[in-house]
């Protein structure tokens, strides 16, 4: 590919969704399995209820039985076997969730009057008052089918039937580092010509909400020495993000390093604002990006492609964009490139709306405060309010 070539944005979404490959398969704790993709069927080790559960407190009694006087013989409390069923006549105290016996039914505490050893019920008893086994599930039963989500409800359902370890697809380990002499950890006040690093905790922050599990990150020499040097120090990553360095001035080292760690590299230039210069590259089942370091370019390439490459390693679709109404008061000037307006999204309201951000530049950090979407301007169109656009959402937490 000539180094010079621009990509466009669709064109990159596109190779990322043809060849980034979701990661291998393996059995997680309940406990780490939330956000994940089934990697395989989850099926019922047992009944659900795994024995006749009462659904009531009340009495349990012969089945078949008419109302009148029983006398209570005992309690059947949850978490106790079941007894033989009582005899005519007897009456058994239960709660909701106590295992009853086979060939009785039950009365509600509401429908019955006791004195002493003595209970009258109302009703005639019912089975309808009773949780079957293997109503809900049966042993063996599809549960889940691979390719599902694990929310709340999943682990619930999992839980119930001892499928403890369920398969899932890997997080991918992501590699982060970030370059450039002038940058100093945010906790340092920096000298004249020197400032924070805000990329870093950007992209930790970010690589949370995507569900990527991240590696210690580390600031580098822009040399490729150092580059090289830190990404072998690193151990197995899927994913390496390098922050800055990616342009074509004399201290930008990035492309030469991913070519010396054998990188193909697929994107050298994205027709993109902000953003152009994007670097992405690919070694096997492995992908770096050359990130931007601008602030802006950072947060917006990392919502157009790292974040979409993420959720493909995790097995997860892709989301498409949603369309809002520009708010009162928008104009924009129209652009030679594809523009990712940073803005407010109001989901709620009716129609959704977003309000783009006070923006200059891709240096411009303060606009960041508050996004949660980006409108995306076409080349050479000038949306007004009122118009429906398109925006990339820019999810806020975990
Ligand atoms: P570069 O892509 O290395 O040319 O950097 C572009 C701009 O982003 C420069 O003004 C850098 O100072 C700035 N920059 C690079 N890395 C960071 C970082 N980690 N935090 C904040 N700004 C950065
Ligand atoms: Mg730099």
């Amino acid at each position: 590919m000539p180094e010079d070539q621009l990509i466009s944005v669709d064109d990159v979404l596109a190779l990322l969704d043809a060849q980034v490959e979701p990661r291998s398969a393996a059995p997680v704790a309940l406990t780490e399995a939330l956000g994940c993709v089934l990697a395989a069927d989850a099926l019922a080790e047992c009944d659900q209820p795994a024995f006749d559960r009462s659904a009531i407190d009340g009495f349990a009694v012969a089945a078949g039985a008419v109302a009148g006087d029983f006398t209570l013989v005992g309690d059947l409390l949850p978490g106790e076997p079941a007894p033989l069923a009582p005899g005519q006549g007897a009456a058994l105290r239960v709660f909701t969730g106590s295992a009853v016996p086979p060939k009785c039914g039950l009365v509600m505490v509401e429908d019955s009057t006791v004195a002493g050893n003595r209970v009258t019920l109302r009703r005639a008893a019912t089975e309808k008052l009773i949780r079957r086994q293997g109503s809900s599930v049966r042993a063996g039963a599809k549960l889940l089918a691979a390719g599902d989500r694990i929310g709340p409800g999943e682990i619930a359902v999992l839980a119930s039937v001892g499928a403890v370890r369920p398969r899932v697809i890997k997080s991918p380990r992501v590699l982060h580092l970030t370059t450039g002499r002038e940058v100093v950890p945010a906790d340092t006040m920096p000298r004249p010509g020197q400032i924070r690093d805000t990329n870093g905790p950007l992209v930790a922050a970010l690589l949370k909400i995507a569900g990527a599990v991240p590696l210690p990150p580390h600031h580098v020499d822009e040399s490729v020495g150092a580059l090289v040097a830190a990404v072998r120090a690193a151990g197995d990553f899927d994913l390496l993000l390098v922050s800055g360095g990616s342009s074509v001035g004399e201290h930008d080292r990035t492309p030469q390093a991913l070519i010396a760690l054998g990188f193909e590299l697929l994107v050298r230039r994205v027709d993109v604002r902000p953003g152009k210069p994007l670097l992405i590259g690919r070694r096997g089942k492995q992908w770096a990006f050359g990130l931007p370091g601008n602030p802006v370019s950072h947060f917006v390439t990392f919502h157009l492609f790292v974040a979409r490459a993420i959720r493909r390693m995790r097995g997860l679709p892709t989301p498409a964009l949603r369309r809002a109404r520009l708010s009162a008061g928008t104009s924009f000037s129209p652009h030679v490139r594809e523009t990712f307006w940073p803005a407010r999204l109001d989901a709620l309201a009716l129609p959704a709306t977003v309000f783009p951000r006070h923006w200059l530049d891709s240096g411009d950090l303060a606009a960041l405060a508050g996004v949660n979407a980006l409108i995306r301007i076409p080349a050479g169109l000038a949306p007004v309010a009122g118009d429906e656009v398109e925006v990339v959402a820019c999810p806020e937490s975990v």
